[in-house]
Order: C-alpha cells, then structure tokens, then sequence
C-alpha cells in the first residue's frame, strides 16, 4: 500500500469526517499568540490570544504536504499526489489536515475516476473500495480547497499548511504571507497591530480590487459569503469607490510601466509628466492606507512613488518613499526573505546614486538649501521686526509713565534715563578705543549723573584709546583728574 499507511487509511474510514473533525478540534496545536475558535458562519478560525505588534512573524512552518507546480487542478494524476504524499503523516499531523473546511465540487469525476483506479490497483474491493473512495475524494477536495500557492507564481508547487490554511479569509487581512525559499516555511507576518481576540486574516483571492460582488463570485469556491467591513456594513460604500480608483490607477502604472494589455478595452487617463505620475503613485499610497490594505500592496506604492520621484528629478523625495517601501516590505514579509526586486536592493541603488553625486540628488540638494537660506532669511527678518516693534512698544509705555508722573519725579526719571543712556555711550566708546573691560567698569563705577552727561557727550564718536585716555584727563571728576584713576 505505497503511499498509505494503514492506521491513516482507518482514520480516514469514518462515515462522517466532520464528526471526527469536530472531536480533533480540541487537541489542535495552538501557539502562544493565537489559537482556534468556532466562528458565527465561517467555521473555525484563528484569534488572538494577545495583542499583537505590527510586522511579527506570527507562523512559520512547512506543509503537511505538498504537491508538484506541474499538476494541475484538474490533472487525474492530482489525487495520486495527494494520495502519496498523505501517506507518511503521522496522526498528529493529519489532525489538522481532516479538520479543514473543504468543498467537495473541488474533485471533478475525471479525479474520482482515478482515485477508485488507483484504490483498485491497490487491490479495494467491495464495500472497503466504496469507503476508501468516499474518504479519498473529501482527502482530495481538502487540499483542492485549502491548497496555497507557493513560492513566486505557485513555481514551487502548491501545499497545505498548518496553521496557515486555517486562517480565514477577509478582503483588508491583517496578515500577510510569503513563502521562504530558503527555509521552505511559509511565514505570516502581522501587517497591523492586532488586538487580543481578533480575528487572524488572510487573503484568499488575488481581487481585491475588484468590485465586492466580483469578490463573492471570486470567494465561491471555499463556498462562503465574505461580510468583511469592506463588503458588507457602513463602510463598504466608501470601501467599493477607493478600491475602484486603486484598481484604476493599477491599470494606468500597469499602461505606463507596458505589464498589461489592458488599455485596450479600458481607456485611461495617461499621466503627462513624471509630476503627474509621483502625484498619482501618492494617491494610491493614501487610498491604500484609508483601506487598510497596508501589506505589501501599500509597499509596492511607496515603491511607485520613489521610482517617479527619480523620474521627476526629485532624488531625496524618491529616496525618503524608498525608504518607507524598505519598512513595510519588511514588516509585512519579515528580512530573511529577499524578493528578487526586494525594497532594500532599491534603497541601496539610490543611495549610491545620491553618494555618487547624481544630477537628480545634486540639483534637489542645491535647491533645498536655497530654499532653507530663504526661509531662514525671512525668520531673521521677521524676528528683527518683531524686537522692534517690542522694543518700541516699550518705549512708548515707558514715556507715558514718566509723563504722568507729578513734575519732581518726572524730572529725577528724565535724568536717569538719560544717564543710562550716557553709560551706554561711555561703555560703548571704551570698548571701540580698545579699552579693557574691567578699566571700563572701574571708569563707570565712579560717575555722577550729570558727569555722565558731559562724558557721553564728549566721548561720543570716540574710537581710539589714547583719545579716550585724553579725554578723561580733561574731565574733573568728583574734584579730581580722572588721570590718576589708574588707566
Ligand atoms: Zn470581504
């Protein structure tokens, strides 16, 4: 019995797998962050047992098992690979495999054909015969159902995982997955933070985009009704007009970057310049965040938005979006994993370029920094203005106080604003001549108030020491020369 062992072969002989299912669904694996729960209408699901952060890798495990990308859907040889490669599991591990939701339409009669042959080739007959197809053909509808592409295009083959395909699907998931090439692990990478209880989501379908009934019509092969925020409730309305223009901007980069033939029967709006077209990429970035298609979807934008920002000239733009592409590609499929385009190999390019002195970062740089001598220039001024205007305000205030003050006081106020004045004068001429500071302060400490006057007024305009010196000989001070004084 090459491919099936005979303690699987028994569990597989139940009249009723989702009995059995049901039973199995206790001694699931659950991990520290989230676990399995029966869901209202989309069977059961995984949740959160805790918070959980923004770009952590959730899972990463190998299939169960896994078949060849050279076989098709609906290749009769299909159901002998699944067959075979069911075989060397063990019970632990076909728990999860007979748990899943399956859709039974999923296995044409060509494969059921060959799986009675092949039963029979392994000499079935009678009623075992009838059972063991019964019990292959739901093995089969499981992994035509639940099966995940993997690697680039499903170039890897297809496979069932764990905990993966027993994530449910939404149309804004709040996980994204990749399959690691190196490790041969798909991985699951939070592309949100999650609160503890919600419900972890995949995508089941590559539409998003499309309109939600598009999506339905997508989604009938796992035969459930999506009622994600994006498809049913208040929000779907506005949810329907953004993915509308998401998928058209997708169509005009798909015309502009020559992926896709499908301008031919979809006119669009061709952008006109490489401002046109970052403006766009921009757009798309918003309408991505507001959607909360935050994964790699929203990497791609930024990514968008970085190579027209090099086409506008706009290096340190495209720079600072390649940078923000780098983040949440890592976050949504962790750094072990280098796409043959990843982020980061971009991010490195252009910062070569820009190292390298390139016109695009040369000329932006150049006229960033005008730009900020401009805006630094007007801060000047207006601050300039700004004290003056203080400093008069305080002028006035000041003059009006001492003019309402009675005649006697007005005049002692008059006079020692005047002879501050004069110490500024004498201070200010002192220090021109070259005058040491603590001669100066010695100088002033010895002055009257109308001294003061007289000094200021001679000193004025005074820039020379000898001069200074010569001039304080003159002046009597306190009925001395001011000579002595120690200059
Ligand atoms: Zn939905």
């Amino acid at each position: 019995m090459d491919g099936i062992r005979t303690d699987s072969l028994h569990l597989f002989k139940t009249d009723s797998l989702t009995e059995d299912t049901e039973l199995k669904v206790e001694t699931f694996d659950i991990t520290p962050l989230f676990e399995l729960r029966l869901t209202a209408g989309k069977g059961f699901g995984l949740f959160a047992t805790q918070a959980i952060p923004r770009g952590t890798c959730i899972v990463e495990e190998p299939a169960l098992i896994t078949i060849p990308a050279s076989v098709s859907q609906n290749d009769p040889e299909r159901a002998i690979h699944i067959i075979q490669a069911l075989g060397p599991l063990s019970r632990d591990q076909l728990d999860p495999y007979t748990g899943l939701h399956y859709n039974i339409r999923s296995v044409n009669s060509f494969l059921r054909a060959a799986i009675r042959t092949y039963l029979i080739s392994k000499q079935y007959t009678g009623d075992a015969l009838k059972a063991a197809v019964k019990v292959h053909t739901t093995m089969a509808a499981i992994f035509n159902t639940d099966c995940v592409a993997m690697g680039e295009d499903g170039k890897l083959g297809s496979g069932i995982f764990q905990h993966f395909s027993r994530a449910n699907h939404s149309c804004t998931p709040n996980v994204e997955n990749c399959f690691n090439t190196i490790t041969g692990c798909e991985m699951l990478h939070t592309v949100r933070d999650i609160d503890e209880g919600e419900e972890i989501t995949v995508t089941y379908i590559d539409q998003l985009y499309r309109p939600a009934d598009e999506r339905q019509h997508a989604l009938r092969r796992w035969e459930f009704e999506c009622e994600c925020e994006a498809c049913e409730g208040p929000k779907a309305m506005a949810s329907v007009r953004r993915r509308r223009r998401v998928e058209e901007i997708h169509r005009v980069f798909d015309r502009v970057e020559g992926k896709s033939s499908s301008w031919f029967w979809q006119p669009v709006r061709m952008p006109r310049s490489a401002t046109e077209k970052i403006q766009l990429a921009e757009e798309l970035v918003m309408l991505l965040r507001e959607e909360g298609l935050v994964g790699m979807p929203l990497a791609q934008a930024y990514r968008r938005c970085s190579k027209y920002g090099l086409e506008a000239g706009q290096g340190l733009k495209s720079l600072e979006y390649a940078r923000s592409a780098v983040e949440v590609e890592q976050t949504s499929i962790g750094t072990v994993m280098k796409l043959p385009e990843n982020a980061e190999a971009w991010l490195r390019l252009l910062e070569e370029m820009a190292g390298s002195g390139d016109r695009r970062f040369r000329a932006e740089r150049e006229r960033m920094r005008l730009e900020s001598e401009r805006v630094r220039k007007m801060e000047e001024k207006e601050a300039a203005r700004q004290a003056e205007r203080i400093e008069l305000e305080r002028k006035s205030e000041e003059k009006q106080r001492i003019e309402a003050l009675p005649e006697g006081k007005r005049r002692k106020e008059v006079m020692k604003t005047a002879v501050k004045k004069g110490r500024r004068v004498v201070r200010a001429s002192a220090e021109r001549s070259g005058l040491a500071a603590v001669d100066v302060d010695r100088c002033l400490a010895g002055l009257g108030g109308e001294e003061t006057l007289a000094w200021a007024e001679k000193l004025q305009g005074v820039t020379a020491v000898s001069e200074f010196r010569k001039a304080l000989d003159e002046q009597p001070r306190n009925g001395h020369r001011a000579n002595g004084s120690g200059f």
